[in-house]
């Protein structure tokens, strides 16, 4: 879909947000003759909701909940972690400044990871550099990122949330916001028991698409609008029973002819897909192959499938997807076996039950995060986690154009509070990869480590404005920064 396309649409659904405002303030059957409100259960009443429980969902509920205030947390999926379980996304990106010299993502993110590893279920980053398996034998940006294992994460998700006292329901649709003029107070979830209302003073929106703010009326845009693109999209699967020292004897040599040209990366296994490109065995629009060492020894992430012109908000497009993502993933089995050293007998683990969305709607804040800051290292005056992921905006030149890098001048930057701010709407804040941000900076803090770390901020905001009655755009900056440092947050 163009932006034009997109805005329009946009439109219509803004207006459609209007059909519900408040349960209750409208009797009798809805313009569809179907549904009324005597078809929505009163079921759930909160002091927070976060809908989507992703890494910054399960971080923001976490630290809310840990505040001592009520907290639900609706997930339309099966399990807690978002990207980092459903769609198989991994590792880690780094937590580390640019120097590879001090971990500054610390607070929930380091406690989540110090719970794999007491599982088995990760490798402390300290101990991963760049240029390895670990990092697909990436250098610039990669240092000390966190491996792990998907399925131990769903269950240290599922504790951390127990421990805390936050109420979670699974295949739980959010639908549309319950308003009360401009603020938002809980929201219609679709479960299996129907269509139910989840009542609350507060709602955090950590669906990465932004979804909630949208239907809220909150402005949003797609993509970037100048280039009218969103980055690709990415099916991710694992495979095992591949003998590693072969595979990575293969790789090490051509390490110094690792290159990026006009936006395509030439990087791992190159020279093996200009073999299966010569054969006519190969039609991705990558040169590379994206391989990263799992914490088990024979068993691989693959970042390879690349799906351009995704809408993430467009059912009919999102599904097409999904089977473009699976074919992709047969043809990339394919390669393995017949040209990779070491993968001749690999075996498919499986492929994520969701596609990877790196991007779809950014919600707008009064203000916008610009790229600038992160380049030039600003650290706002409000401050909410440091971080030295680089820019990394996948496809940006589009066609098979790997992306954009672009590293950042100083050791690290900062993230404003006020990027959880939407605007038009209140009692809402945002968490995650729909931050208020430009294309190009959620392009750096999208990854899990800051979407972390913004959860914590946003569920340490929201339970603080609970608690003492105010709204997030009232929140004193101080009471939040003395909160997060109590919360072994860094903030420098
Ligand atoms: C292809 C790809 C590769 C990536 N590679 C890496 C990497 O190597 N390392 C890294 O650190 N990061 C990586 N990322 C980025 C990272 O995975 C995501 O940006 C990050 O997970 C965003 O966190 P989030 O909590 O905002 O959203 P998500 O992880 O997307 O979680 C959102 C949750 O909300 C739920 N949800 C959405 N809509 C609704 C609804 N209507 N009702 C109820 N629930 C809903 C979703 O099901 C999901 O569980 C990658 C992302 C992609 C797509």
């Amino acid at each position: 879909m163009d932006r034009r396309n997109f805005l329009g649409a946009m439109g219509i659904a803004a207006a459609g947000a209007a059909v519900l405002p408040a349960l209750g303030s409208c009797s009798g059957n809805t313009s569809s003759g179907v549904l009324s409100d005597r078809d929505i259960k009163e079921s759930y009443q909160a002091d927070l909701l976060v809908v989507g429980g992703g890494p910054a969902g399960v971080c923001a509920a976490v630290a809310a909940a840990r505040k001592g205030i009520k907290v639900l947390l609706a997930d339309n999926g099966n399990c807690l972690g978002g990207m980092g379980t459903k769609g198989l996304v991994g590792p880690f990106m780094t937590c580390y400044d640019a120097s590879g010299e001090n971990q500054i993502i610390r607070g929930l993110f380091n406690e989540i990871v110090e719970r794999l590893i007491a599982e088995g279920g990760a490798i402390h980053p300290s101990k991963i550099r760049h240029t390895t398996e670990f990092t697909a034998w990436i250098t610039e940006g990669h240092d000390h990122v966190t491996p792990f294992d998907p399925e131990i994460l769903k269950k240290v998700y599922d504790r951390i949330c127990a421990e805390a006292g936050v109420k979670v329901l699974f295949h739980a649709n959010f639908v549309q916001p319950i308003m009360k003029g401009r603020n938002i107070r809980g929201a219609v979830l679709l479960t299996p028991s129907g269509l139910e209302a989840a009542r609350a003073k507060m709602v955090i929106d950590a669906t990465g698409d932004g979804t909630v703010a949208f239907r809220a009326g909150a402005p949003c845009v797609f993509g970037d609008p100048e280039s009218g693109r969103v980055q690709p999209a990415s099916l991710f699967f694992r495979i095992n029973n591949v003998d590693t020292d072969r595979l990575i004897a293969d790789v090490v040599p051509h390490l110094p002819e690792f290159r990026r040209v006009n936006g395509v990366s030439y990087r791992c296994l190159h020279w093996r897909v200009a073999e299966a490109e010569a054969a006519g065995e190969w039609d991705l629009a990558r040169k590379s192959v994206n391989i990263w060492r799992s914490v088990e020894k024979d068993q691989w992430v693959i970042n390879c499938t690349r799906i351009h012109g995704v809408d993430a908000t467009n059912c009919e497009n999102l599904s097409a997807a999904e089977v473009e993502g699976r074919r992709q993933v047969e043809e990339l089995m394919h390669f393995f076996r017949k040209y990779v050293p070491g993968c001749e007998n690999a075996t498919l683990m499986g492929t994520g039950s969701t596609m990877g969305i790196r991007e779809s709607r950014h919600v707008h804040g009064d203000f916008v995060l610009p790229v600038e800051d992160l380049i030039n290292g600003v650290i706002p005056d409000d401050n909410i986690l440091l971080s030295a992921n680089s820019i990394d905006v996948h496809g940006a030149m589009g066609g098979p154009a790997g992306g954009l890098y672009m590293p950042i001048q100083k050791d690290m930057y900062g993230v404003p509070y006020r990027c959880l701010l939407p605007a038009n709407v209140e009692s809402l804040l945002l968490a995650g990869r729909c931050i208020s941000a430009d294309s190009a900076a959620a392009g750096a803090i999208r990854v899990m480590p800051p979407a972390m770390a913004i959860g914590q901020a946003a569920g340490t905001a929201a339970a603080l404005c609970i608690m003492n009655g105010i709204a997030p755009g009232a929140l004193d900056y101080s009471d939040l920064r003395a909160s997060l440092l109590e919360q072994n947050v860094y903030l420098g």
